[in-house]
């Protein structure tokens, strides 16, 4: 096992990485910019190093530094966290050819799933149903018009390197076509750098289900079940679940066991998750994510496994000691991300905290970096935490959920937990019934009671 492991993130998910090193007796090294001198995940690590200025290009993202800093602090291996340099194979590699490692899938498989058209080809190939669209880039308008006939409007127009629901654009008329994929091209490169885009049908009702997936280096591979992603903003999550409220569990058996099979014969390591939109019992691929979710701990909440101690374990070379027989789906579980956000607009709203109160109890789960007195930097993703709660079964969660969201008191910043608490009492999420354009609608409707 690794002896000590370097942390190439920040806020909540560097604490959480640092929460399962320490109880699993590893030593932590948290890296940070120079405006978070101060933040939580520095203050707990064992040891920390500054990497760079406050744009996280020079920090955060400064892939010579992180591996200097890994140099110098003697570490085994590198954690990446989420966002960042997670998905980055450029990175992966770098790290390997240091002499530490990566904890993550290999370099070779971030590549290939980090690109959405590489990616839908391969799960494709392993017999997985994908959302119908281009094998490959659209390179001129008449073949975006010609495609677009083909699958027959709307269609989606997305980024091959996208992340973030950025660079996507929806077209209902042909001949707005060569102006969206203008659009895309540019709004990729700019995001992504990489100008590539594809063609998929928009699929108009559908909600979004996840498979998260473990596996070692021996081919051995598990599901540890879906999370319901559907409330959305943006093409962002907001508010997870897990189990879905629409999915079966013969369902839930069917396409889990599908997707464990494809990561085994893949020979893929560590934890993922395959992304699908779930419309008129049909499930499509549309991603895979090669590394571990924000929304990672309401599985954690249902099966009772911890992910990230189970990540660490398998990129240290251990096999995997759970078998799909002890996976077991036990209650319900959502995840609010709290946003340091304008309520109304969604402007982020970075400052002073100064007052804070987070929620407690049994089953209610708080992923923070805050604390009284922190300054949250305008430089970086404004989700400052994450509720997450767990209840014996869906109603049992909701009801403790709305206990737990009066309790919260973040004062000094904006956030978005009025939404969340309207969330949880709108007769539509009582239901279970949305999808992912549900949110979006709601907030039009609001924004016109409130004009009225
Ligand atoms: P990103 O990598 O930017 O997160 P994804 O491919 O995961 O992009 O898609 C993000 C979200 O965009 C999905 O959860 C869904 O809400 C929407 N989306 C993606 N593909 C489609 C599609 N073909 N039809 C309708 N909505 C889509």
């Amino acid at each position: 096992m690794f002896k000590k492991i370097l942390i190439a993130n920040r806020g909540e998910i560097a604490l959480r990485v640092l929460r399962a090193c320490r109880e699993m007796g590893i030593g932590t090294v948290a890296i940070h910019s120079t405006a978070d001198a101060n933040s939580m995940h520095v203050r707990l690590a064992d040891e920390s190093l500054c990497v760079g200025p406050a744009p996280a290009k020079g920090s955060y993202l400064n892939m010579p530094a992180i591996i200097s800093a890994a140099t110098v602090a003697g570490v085994d291996a590198i954690h990446p966290g989420v966002g960042f340099l997670s998905e980055n194979h450029e990175f992966a590699q770098m790290v390997e050819e240091h002499g530490f490692t990566f904890i993550g899938p290999s370099a070779e498989h971030t590549r290939i799933m980090g690109d959405k058209i590489t990616a839908k080809n391969a799960v494709k190939a392993l017999g997985i149903p994908v959302v119908p669209g281009s094998d490959g880039p659209i390179s001129s308008d008449e073949e975006g018009l010609a495609f677009a006939e083909k699958i027959g409007l709307p269609v989606l127009i997305k980024a091959a390197g996208g992340g973030g629901g950025k660079g996507m654009q929806v077209v209902r008329r042909l001949e707005d076509i060569p102006e969206a994929l203008s659009i895309a091209r540019s709004e990729a490169k700019a995001n992504f750098g990489n100008e590539q885009v594809f063609m998929e049908k928009y699929l108009e009702t559908p909600r979004h289900i996840e498979i998260q997936v473990l596996a070692d280096n021996y081919g051995n591979a598990i599901h540890l079940g879906e999370r319901d992603c559907s409330i959305q903003r943006r093409h962002q999550k907001v508010w997870e679940e897990a189990n879905s409220p629409a999915i079966s569990p013969q369902q839930r058996h069917e396409l889990g066991t599908l997707v464990a099979k494809a990561v085994s014969a893949m020979g893929y390591r560590g934890v993922g998750t395959f992304e699908f939109l779930y419309e008129n019992g049909q499930f499509y691929f549309i991603e895979t994510n090669t590394r571990l979710q924000v929304e990672h701990p309401i599985t954690e909440m249902i099966t009772g496994v911890d992910l990230v101690c189970e990540q660490i374990k398998v990129a240290a070379g251990e096999k995997l000691t759970l078998t799909q027989e002890d996976i077991d789906f036990k209650g319900h579980a959502i995840e609010c991300r709290i946003n340091a956000e304008d309520p109304e607009t969604f402007i982020p709203s970075p400052g002073k905290i100064t007052n804070y109160h987070a929620p407690g109890g049994l089953h209610v789960r708080v992923d923070s970096h805050l604390y009284n007195g922190y300054t949250v930097p305008p430089h970086y993703d404004s989700l400052v935490s994450k509720l997450i709660v767990y209840g014996e079964n869906r109603q049992a969660c909701l009801m403790r959920l709305r206990r737990a969201l009066q309790e919260y008191v973040i004062g000094g910043i904006q956030t978005n937990l009025a939404l969340h608490q309207q969330l949880a009492n709108h007769p539509d999420v009582i239901a279970g019934n949305y999808d992912i354009h549900w949110l979006e609608g709601m907030l039009v409707e609001r924004q016109g009671l409130k004009a009225a």
